[in-house]
């Protein structure tokens, strides 16, 4: 491990020189005067006084040497369409896009929200922003109207991009009503949506703030828009994820560190080259989406393939088909997908020539055993386990076989990356744990680049939220549970939040309490992560009645189920929908009134408690072992 040791140990001990060195994979038009500005901490702010732009990188560099080779293959399942785009011609789209946006007065410093399923269009609007030195706030396609509208009045969007629909697994989503409902919900105003019509709702809304971008984009055909240098901490973009609270967080992402901190993992982790070709099976709504689907693949000069549709539609051979197609290099998915596969016809995966396929990453969420186990065998290709957050843009721990061939080691995502200081914490005294022994995952100050630089509009909250609660020391908290072992590998145990992970993704559940308590009928509910075989965890709802009597009777009871599930969907989403509504009477609860969350779970998994010596109520146990029964 000598290789990897001196490698990560010099990007710690000396940040300055180590990422000097990495700031030369990307182009700057103005060369920064300082590395990394240390004088406010826990803000970093890396390569000061250094102009570049993301789309420059991403697009313009490299249409030198490759504006022949495909930049984007876009394969959609759902429509049959597919496309592909040279550097030249990806560079002609985001033009007209830029020039589109920039006639509808997207500037410099403004926000555009990207509403969009997967089409070439959201990667073209992603960079056209980037190339206008706007800040995108993508939004995932499939959350629903009041979590638009929270999202557009936190960003204050002076334009949304969507599209007449989006589909998933042959089923048509119309996104105009949604947009609509959002809109109207919203305090902040937004002038125009522009709509990318793919002629596929069956309905579309008419409403005058809508503009139709086919007809723009004939219009600016040949346009040239100039890229925007920017300042290297400006900001690119806001995601936002979900937390402990109601209100989701916009994690604010810089320009210059993300370019070079992602231009690195290419190397380090993903060990990608310019010509190769990745396909990252994951949504432009997601940080892995932006990351790997198109700011890395295309800052590093590769192909990347953009996918819309599912792992098994028409067969659970469609994903290594196109690996055999598109003579894929590079393949990054989430462990769902895979469980999802396993339960197909293996034989599918076999009957794909795979020769082209060097390593298979996985990430957003704990890779069990047999998964790791099955995929590794059926593949004979390495399988990499990668950890990290929307917050750190590109993985923590991963296996660096860029810099050392390290074995992999089951159950863990391996060792800390370039940059992140990770240490495992006590979480009742901040201390550093023995290796072995259980604690918070922590960083300690600065984040390496590509990280988040601040919540969206709330320098506060960043500090408040990931800065503030580890006692005695000032640093980051991942809030997940960890365990390192001595030759640095860590293991991944779980939240220590109230956040849980369904199918890779993060849910708060007091986002989806907040929806179920909106409910006339819900006096009273928690929301626990439960074990899921599929999707890791599933969301599970146990609610309290305001008038119980009135849904005593078998058939109002379900009917009221359901009615509360199809609430979280209108107002979060369908992936936000719990498994399961477990009626009961009573909740257990500290004598304080906090939720005994992590005991309700653990009856959900059919495991006991353990000893509650703060519970006011003890039978409450039993109405939820009765509720989980009924
Ligand atoms: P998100 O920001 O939505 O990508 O969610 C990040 C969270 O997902 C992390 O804080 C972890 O709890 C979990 N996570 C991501 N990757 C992994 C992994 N490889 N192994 C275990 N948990 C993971």
């Amino acid at each position: 491990m000598t290789r990897y040791r001196d490698f990560h140990r010099r990007s710690i001990d000396n940040p300055e020189a180590f990422w000097r060195d990495e700031a030369r994979r990307i182009h700057w038009e103005t060369p920064f005067e300082t590395v990394l500005d240390r004088s406010n901490p826990p803000f970093a702010r890396w390569f000061v006084g250094g102009r570049t732009n993301l789309c420059h990188n991403a697009v313009d560099r490299h249409l030198a040497e490759r504006a022949q080779q495909n930049a984007l293959v876009y394969v959609s399942t759902e429509t049959g369409i597919e496309r592909r785009y040279t550097y030249a011609e990806l560079h002609a789209e985001v033009n007209r896009m830029a020039a589109v946006m920039r006639s509808l007065g997207v500037k410099r410093g403004a926000v555009v929200l990207i509403y969009l399923p997967m089409i070439p269009e959201a990667l073209f609007a992603m960079l056209a922003c980037a190339r206008l030195g706007a800040i995108h706030s993508v939004v995932f396609g499939g959350f629903a109207a009041p979590n638009l509208a929270a999202r557009i009045d936190d960003a204050k969007p002076v334009l949304i991009v969507t599209a007449d629909a989006g589909a998933r697994g042959g089923k048509v989503i119309d996104y105009t009503p949604l947009v609509d409902e959002a809109l109207a919900r919203a305090s902040h105003k937004t002038p125009r949506v522009l709509l990318i019509d793919r002629q596929l709702a069956p309905e579309r809304l008419n409403a005058s703030y809508l503009v139709d971008y086919e007809p723009l984009r004939e219009q600016f055909f040949d346009a040239h828009v100039p890229c925007e240098w920017l300042e290297s901490n400006e900001p690119s973009y806001v995601l936002y994820t979900s937390g402990t609270t109601g209100k989701p967080k916009g994690v604010q992402r810089d320009v210059g560190g993300y370019a070079v901190a992602l231009a690195a993992s290419m190397e380090y982790i993903f060990e990608g080259k310019a010509g190769d070709t990745m396909f990252t099976a994951s949504d432009v709504g997601w940080v892995v989406g932006h990351s790997y689907i198109v700011y890395a693949p295309l800052l590093a000069g590769l192909t990347t393939v953009m996918y819309e549709g599912t792992p098994i539609r028409p067969d659970g051979g469609i994903w290594w088909r196109l690996v055999e197609q598109h003579r894929i290099n590079l393949m990054f998915t989430a462990p769902t997908a895979l469980r999802v596969l396993k339960k197909q016809d293996p034989a599918l995966l076999k009957k794909a020539d795979l020769s082209s396929l060097r390593t298979l990453f996985l990430a957003g969420e704990p890779l069990d055993e047999p998964t790791a186990s099955w995929i590794a065998g059926a593949l004979g290709k390495p399988v990499i386990d990668n950890y990290w957050q929307t917050e750190t843009g590109w993985p923590m721990l991963a296996i660096p076989r860029g810099v050392e061939a390290l074995p992999t080691k089951l159950g863990s995502p391996g060792v800390p990356s370039a940059g992140f200081a990770l240490t495992l914490r006590n979480e009742l005294t901040g201390d550093p744990c023995p290796p072995g022994e259980k604690g918070v995952l922590t960083l300690n100050y600065p984040l390496p680049p590509g990280c988040m630089s601040t919540v969206w509009g709330d320098d506060q909250r960043f500090v408040s939220t990931y800065w503030s609660s580890i006692p005695n020391h000032q640093v980051y908290s991942t809030f997940d549970w960890g365990i390192q072992d001595e030759d640095g590998y860590v293991t991944i145990l779980g939240r220590t939040d109230d956040v849980i992970n369904v199918a890779g993704h993060r849910l708060g559940t007091r986002e989806i309490e907040e929806a179920l308590s909106s409910h006339p009928a819900v006096a009273e509910v928690a929301v626990v992560g439960v074990t899921d075989s599929l999707k890791g965890q599933a969301a599970m709802a146990f609610v309290v009645l305001r008038d119980a009597q009135a849904y005593a009777e078998g058939n109002t009871r379900t009917k009221l189920q359901d009615d509360l599930m199809t609430t979280v969907d209108r107002q979060l989403g369908a992936i936000a929908r719990p498994s399961r509504v477990v009626i009961v009477s009573m909740l257990p609860k500290t004598r304080s009134g906090k939720l005994l969350r992590r005991a309700i779970a653990a009856l959900a998994e059919g495991r006991e408690p353990g000893d509650l010596p703060t519970i006011e109520d003890a039978s409450a146990l039993q109405q939820v072992r009765e509720g989980l029964q009924a």
